[in-house]
């Protein structure tokens, strides 16, 4: 048979990366839990309906890249394309929505897109994202935001940049979209072909797009003019808050988001490293969403990171630090294969005291293990059990650095390794 490969756009994940992996997400797991976040695990797997009615039927995530199958009762199923619409269903269906407090969640896992594979985009990528349901408050807006750079910052990013628009509100949206396509309807054939189908049902995203001839007839359309009264002063608000706050930020007049259900508040945070992919992560306010999912009016706000481009931007600094700092290391060998038993007690009575050990269980001469030893715990110690140490009690530590070699006594052991 032929070697089977893994799905285009899906990645393993093997030890020299998931260490990486482990520590950005400790860190990301401490950092949420000082802001008073704790972690929701919603299913991999939801109705089609729980993206469809959130998203819009007309986004691109859900007409183009929804993974979406039938399952063996017939119902329409979706691979979850991103967290938001998951963690809204999971908080109305627990009745969340009644309680009129404060709710904080944060999330951390795949989510799957059916993309054209390229750098910093896969089919299967990660993000860990954080919901905050119940508060209307501009400031609100900003705490969220400040918790995105501090995010970044705690993993080593330096160098990226804040970007923050205001979208409007529900009553504004019929207006703003009314005077895109006003404004862009003599320009149609200037538009990109997407652009030209976006004109009729998602006008908003033209401004996003990257193709020069849309960016072209868009450049003069400014969104914050559109805006009401109301939300202009909650954009003024957020930008005060964050300059208070002294984090930079720059207003788009055309960062939009993608998706349907924002409202007022939208940013983004880009990283000049990571090219034409270049956003790290973002979100913004969605007033009108709980609702529209079926549930009570409750203001919210959140945002997203991708952890494929977070380890991009962060390749060669910071996060891998953690896996560095490991516990003491030994690998215990035996002379013959008689003493394997008693080196494998040995090994789990010091895995109890928290050192990490390795054992050799092979039939193999000592100086085939020794060359193991050198690879698996290259500054650490080769632990030798023969039948004259396990009848007097003690143990031949050799450090692998030196190949110096003594003799210590069972109890002596710990204490001996520890202070290496
Ligand atoms: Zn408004
Ligand atoms: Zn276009």
């Amino acid at each position: 048979m032929v070697p089977l490969k893994a799905l285009g756009g899906t990645s393993d994940i093997f030890p020299e990366e998931s260490s990486r992996w482990q520590s950005i997400e400790k860190t990301a797991r401490e950092i949420l839990t000082l802001y008073g976040y704790q972690e929701i695990r919603t299913p991999l797997i939801e109705e089609a309906a729980v993206f469809t009615s959130s998203l819009g039927d007309a986004a691109e995530i859900v007409t183009k890249q929804m993974y979406l199958f039938q399952d063996r009762g017939g119902r329409s199923v979706a691979l979850r394309p991103e967290g938001t619409a998951c963690v809204v269903r999971a908080f109305i269906e627990r009745g969340l929505d009644k309680t009129g407090g404060l709710t904080r969640f944060y999330y951390l896992g795949p989510m799957f897109r059916a993309e054209r594979p390229q750098a910093g985009r896969r089919r299967q990528f990660h993000q860990i994202g954080v919901e905050v349901f119940g508060s209307a408050s501009p400031y609100q807006d900003a705490e969220v935001i400040l918790l995105l750079t501090r995010l970044l910052k705690g993993w080593g990013l330096e160098g990226f940049q804040l970007n923050l628009n205001s979208i409007g509100c529900k009553e504004d949206r019929t207006k703003i979209l009314h005077k895109i396509r006003e404004a862009l309807s003599s320009w149609q054939a200037e538009l990109c072909p997407d652009c030209k189908g976006r004109l009729g049902n998602n006008p908003l995203r033209i401004l996003d797009c990257k193709e020069p001839g849309c960016q072209k007839v868009s450049a003069g359309i400014d969104l914050f003019e559109m805006v009401c009264e109301s939300c202009r002063r909650h954009f003024d608000s957020v930008a005060e808050a964050l300059k208070g706050l002294h984090l930079p930020f720059e207003r788009d007049p055309h960062l939009v988001r993608g998706l349907d259900y924002y409202t007022r508040t939208a940013f983004e945070v880009i990283h000049p490293g990571l090219g034409a992919q270049n956003a790290l992560g973002g979100g913004g306010r969605y007033d009108e969403l709980v609702e529209r999912m079926g549930g009570a009016s409750v203001p919210a706000v959140g945002f997203a990171i991708g952890l494929e481009r977070v380890l991009m931007a962060a390749s060669g600094s910071g996060p891998t630090g953690e896996e560095r700092r490991q516990a003491p290391q030994v690998f215990v060998a035996s002379v013959s294969p008689a003493q394997i038993p008693e080196a494998l007690a040995l090994a789990e009575e010091l895995r109890g005291q928290g050192v990490r050990a390795f054992v050799n269980l092979e039939e193999r001469p000592l100086k085939r293990q020794l060359e193991q030893a050198s690879k698996s715990v290259p500054s650490g110690f080769a632990l030798i059990l023969g039948e004259d140490e396990i009848a007097q009690g003690v143990v031949t530590v050799r450090a692998m650095k030196t190949g110096q070699q003594e003799q210590l006594n069972r109890s002596e052991l710990l204490g001996k390794i520890l202070r290496k």
